[in-house]
């Protein structure tokens, strides 16, 4: 295996436009709870029963269809823990996030990569072909991250039609900046687990707060490999601050929407081309100057991240949305180094 080293330390006091985290960090509430904590809180073994029930009520699920996480790269490796062997074959359509590839490895499981269709359109037909025998498992990022793209719902049903008797894993992320989950049909698909993050809406990516929504009998399954205290006390206590603010939440997603419009309108009109995508990032085409553009924009305190050299993203920087007034400020920035 290669190991995976993610370009992630001296981040902080610069303009973080790589990660796609939330640029504002999370709700001043959630700061405010984790002020409030006692060394009693420190002391003890996590507790969790306030954070299962508040969060299964905003999910609108019961308690034994959730399995709370250390964030969902987490969720990811207890959930092909729980459904994998050895040899066993999962069909990962890319490029997408790299934990997949990295947890089914470790289980030494065989990843069938299937290509994103040049236009960066989910490549449906071939995922449904390539469903045989030996697949045990499907994964579906929705938005995908780095090519941004929504995949319909239809097609999600289609594949989980056709994968009846494997698990189908869809990872939302993103979902909150298309409104779109199919956490609404796990009553229906027995085979359909839903993983998403604290990491990046609700601005929790130090504090590692993920987990899975699926039927009760799958979490009985999952919660049996996941670790009985992977979730800390800080995160719980985040994560039940944050889960209140749900207007911060809205007003980002809102921001969000704008700043990712306003990015794409200004590099068209710097001649630059743009995918917008579904989710908090573009993509900027600029072919053979990434890494010259990628280093100056650094040199200025300001974080992208070069996409440019996955076959299917040559010449793209994934750019972050985060507010309007950081975008304007990227494009102020751009136009220099340009
Ligand atoms: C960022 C991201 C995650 C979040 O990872 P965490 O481990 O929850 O921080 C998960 N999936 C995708 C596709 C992502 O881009």
């Amino acid at each position: 295996m290669q190991r995976y080293i993610p370009p992630l330390e001296g981040r902080r006091g610069k303009l973080r436009l790589d990660f796609n985290e939330n640029t504002l960090g999370p709700s001043p509430k959630v700061v405010a709870a984790l002020r409030r904590i006692t060394g009693e809180d420190i002391g003890t073994y996590p507790e969790y029963s306030r954070i299962y029930s508040k969060l299964a009520s905003s999910l609108g699920i019961g308690e034994e269809e959730l399995c709370i996480t250390n964030a969902s790269d987490d969720a990811i490796k207890v959930v092909l823990e729980s459904y994998l062997d050895k040899g066993d074959e999962i069909i990962v359509p890319a490029p997408t996030f790299a934990m997949f590839e990295v947890y089914a490895s470790i289980i030494g499981a065989i990843v069938r990569t299937i290509l994103y269709n040049d236009n960066l359109s989910f490549p449906a037909e071939q995922v449904l072909q390539a469903i045989t025998e030996k697949t045990k498992a499907i994964v579906i990022v929705n938005p995908n991250n780095p090519t941004g793209t929504a995949v319909e719902r239809a097609v999600i049903i289609e594949i989980l039609e056709k994968a009846k008797d494997r698990l189908v894993l869809v990872d939302e992320a993103y979902s909150q900046f298309t409104g779109e989950s199919v956490k609404d049909l796990i009553g229906r698909y027995e085979n359909l687990v839903v993983v998403q993050t604290f990491s990046k809406i609700y601005g929790l990516s130090g504090l590692r707060l993920g987990y899975v929504i699926s039927s009760r009998r799958n979490i009985e399954s999952i919660r049996k490999v996941n670790s009985p205290y992977s979730v800390n006390t800080a995160a719980v206590i985040a994560g039940l601050a944050a889960l209140d603010d749900q207007e911060y939440l809205q007003s980002y997603v809102a921001e969000v929407l704008a700043s990712r419009a306003f990015l794409a309108d200004e590099l068209k009109k710097l001649g630059i081309a743009a995918l917008s995508g579904k989710a908090n990032f573009v993509l900027a085409q600029f072919g053979q100057r990434c890494k010259e553009i990628d280093e100056r924009l650094r040199e200025k305190g300001i974080l992208v991240r070069d996409r440019s050299s996955d076959p299917l993203l040559k010449g793209y920087i994934r750019i972050s949305a985060g507010t309007l007034s950081q975008a304007k400020q990227f494009i102020r920035s751009l136009k220099e180094v340009l």
